[in-house]
């Protein structure tokens, strides 16, 4: 019908725009190729008459309204139209129908006024959703769960320092605790203080210190005489120890001079041990003589001056010996002869070994020639102890390892002075006599 009333080249009489919000329904932008110009609008006041005569149905009738009627009742009905959009009242700046109207303005509207239950406040809607959730009037339950329920307010008051389920530190040990479990804890807090079990007077020790203190502090503890470790077998309380010391001088000096006469003996011991240790059990004994010629010297001046060896044993658990030598010779090559002698030491398995000692020894003195230059030509003399002879005997325990009086068995005449001075025995003011004894196989196993 209303788009009847818009012919070609004939613009709409009724500013509809206007009266509609909406675009007219005779425009005839959907007819002409060209918009109507605002220069062809004009007013026909028959033709408006005509027009707002005409029915229509209400424009939100998609939406749901049945309003219809004349045209210019149209603007009458949206000003009550449900489905009509308006301006929120409380101008929050939404625009709604205006069925959907109430429940923004109950709500939603943040220029709403509200009243909050617990302490009739007045909010704006926006200003209550901040106060809601955090009213100080609220009641509330308390968060650790202890079951109370109070204003919001009181919460902080009751968590502080009223609420069962409260941690606190303990105040001995420090740790952290429920409120109502720290008197358990305390107990057994290893920090919580005690009086002294045996009532020394000091008042409070921590619970765990308390074995220390009767051990090391407390007064009434039973200590032992300093002078323990020397024998004094003394217990008395720490108090009465002075007294002790005072009176026990003598017997604490006298039993110092025992311990260290005790420890000096077994210093002796244990340095022979040592000694014994250091021996060697290779049943080979190379002897180096340093200073040759001070030594020979030192010989021609005394006679009978005799150069002993470091002790060693034949094998493992064997024959203990000692070489000894002339420098200046003795017996029948005194003063023109290295004499080189060999003996028996009492040793530490002579009780396990078979005797007279029986086993071939060998001397040697080493020529210290460069062996690639020349091979070495040493003075080596060989004998099996004659077993008749006292001294391979077993030697008696007492004996001393430097006795002179014992004799040993050897050369007088080992090498003479002139051919000791030939090729390289004597080098660098030294010469090196080596000793070696053959120790059948099957008594080494
Ligand atoms: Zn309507
Ligand atoms: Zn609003
Ligand atoms: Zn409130
Ligand atoms: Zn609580
Ligand atoms: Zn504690
Ligand atoms: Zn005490
Ligand atoms: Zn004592």
């Amino acid at each position: 019908m209303g788009t009847r009333a818009a012919r070609a080249g004939q613009p709409c009489p009724v500013s509809l725009q206007a009266v509609l919000g909406a675009v007219c329904p005779c425009s005839p932008v959907q007819d002409a190729d060209t918009p109507l110009l605002p220069l062809q609008i004009y007013p026909d006041p028959e033709l408006e008459a005509q027009v707002l005569s005409l029915a229509i149905r209400c424009i939100h009738s998609e939406e749901g309204c049945r309003w219809s009627g004349l045209i210019k009742h149209l603007q009458a009905h949206l000003g009550t139209c449900s489905f009509n959009v308006i301006p929120c009242p409380n101008r929050c700046s939404a625009k709604l129908s205006r069925r959907d109207l109430p429940d923004h303005i109950q709500h939603g509207c943040p220029k709403r006024r509200v009243k909050c239950e617990f302490c009739a406040s007045d909010f704006t809607g926006e200003a209550f959703e901040g106060h809601q959730g955090t009213c100080p009037q609220e009641s509330v339950y308390c968060e650790n769960k202890c079951g109370a329920r109070m204003m919001r307010r009181l919460l902080s008051q009751h968590a502080l320092s009223e609420c069962p389920k409260r941690t606190q530190p303990c105040t001995y040990c420090s740790k952290e605790f429920v409120f109502d479990t720290i008197q358990n804890h305390q107990y057994q807090c290893p920090r919580y203080p005690v009086p002294c079990p045996n009532q020394c007077g000091t008042p409070s020790i921590a619970r765990e210190d308390v074995t220390t203190h009767l051990k090391e502090s407390c007064n009434t503890a039973m200590l032992l005489c300093p002078f323990k470790e020397a024998g004094c077998k003394h217990r008395c309380p720490k108090l009465a120890m002075g007294r002790h010391l005072e009176e026990s001088t003598k017997t604490h000096l006298g039993m110092v001079c025992a311990l260290v006469s005790r420890q000096r003996q077994e210093i002796l011991e244990l340095r022979r041990e040592l000694e014994e240790l250091s021996v060697s059990s290779e049943g080979t004994l190379i002897w180096k003589i340093a200073d040759y010629a001070r030594k020979l010297q030192e010989s021609k001046a005394r006679s009978n001056y005799e150069f002993f060896s470091p002790p060693f044993y034949t094998h493992k658990y064997g024959y203990k010996l000692q070489v000894s030598a002339f420098l200046n010779g003795n017996g029948s090559g005194e003063s023109s002869h290295l004499s080189v002698y060999i003996r028996v030491l009492p040793g530490e398995y002579d009780n396990l070994l078979e005797w007279p000692f029986s086993y071939r020894v060998t001397f040697s003195l080493l020529d210290q020639s460069d062996p690639s230059l020349s091979k070495p030509q040493h003075i080596t003399e060989t004998f099996h102890p004659d077993p008749n002879w006292k001294n391979f005997q077993k030697p008696p325990a007492i004996r001393s390892s430097l006795d002179e009086s014992t004799l040993g068995f050897g050369y007088p005449k080992f090498i003479s002075h002139e051919d000791i001075r030939k090729r390289n025995y004597v080098r660098d003011n030294a010469i090196y006599i080596k000793a070696s004894v053959e120790i059948p196989q099957k008594i080494l196993a």
